[in-house]
């Protein structure tokens, strides 16, 4: 599974060390983020520190997110305990709500469908961890209409 999720992101360009947040309140956690992660790439993060900087899934640029995705998904994986954030974190990214649904689309477009199906693949493997129910979230990711 590691090597499939690798396989299916392996293209993605990284988003640029100036495109990692783009937060219209300049905000410290925003700012935070974009220090912490410029520089590096989707390799080599130590589990611990992702786990840490689970709030930048939610404040990433959709180019940020889908670069570093891989590197949550597979930082998660590795000493798993029920009430880690990132799974929920991640899932929250594929459900859909009406408020969110310009970001949604934008968001949406990017993922093929081999890194589509790598993600319902990771989300099938933290639920039978214990994170939450991934079923929604699953059901967009397996909704081809949801990607035109
Ligand atoms: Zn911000």
């Amino acid at each position: 599974m590691k090597a499939r999720i690798e396989a299916a992101f392996a293209g993605v360009a990284h988003p640029g060390d100036d495109n990692i947040t783009r937060c219209p309140y300049h905000c410290s956690e925003c700012a935070k983020v974009a220090e912490f992660f410029k520089g590096r790439t989707s390799a080599g993060n130590l589990p611990e520190d992702l786990k840490a900087q689970h709030t930048a899934l939610a404040l990433f640029t959709p180019e940020a997110f889908q670069y570093f995705l891989p590197a949550f998904m597979l930082g998660s994986m590795i000493g798993y305990q029920k009430g880690d954030q990132i799974p929920d974190a991640i899932r929250f990214h594929f459900e859909y709500s009406a408020e969110a649904q310009g970001h949604y689309q934008v968001r949406m477009s990017k993922f093929t469908r081999p890194q589509r199906e790598a993600i319902i693949e990771y989300l099938v493997h933290m639920e039978r961890k214990g994170a939450g129910s991934s079923e929604h979230a699953i059901g967009m990711l397996s909704e081809e209409s949801a990607f035109v």
